[in-house]
């Protein structure tokens, strides 16, 4: 299954829908749990709560 999470990317500040894997949660070994985001030609990451839930939007120098 797949959950659909908004974020607004940091680098183009377009609203982005993200397809989170629910999956993913369950390999984190603590939260809130980072994952990297493709978004165009950039990217940008989030950090995910147990719930999968977006609790920051990263620019990449800020987890780098
Ligand atoms: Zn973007």
């Amino acid at each position: 299954m797949v959950l659909k999470r908004f974020a607004k990317c940091p680098v183009c500040t377009k609203k982005t829908v993200l397809n989170v894997p629910e999956g993913i949660i369950g390999k984190a070994k603590r939260f809130p749990f980072t994952i990297k985001v493709r978004h165009n030609d950039h990217y940008f990451y989030i950090n995910l709560d147990s719930q999968a839930w977006i609790t920051d939007i990263l620019k990449p120098e800020m987890v780098e």
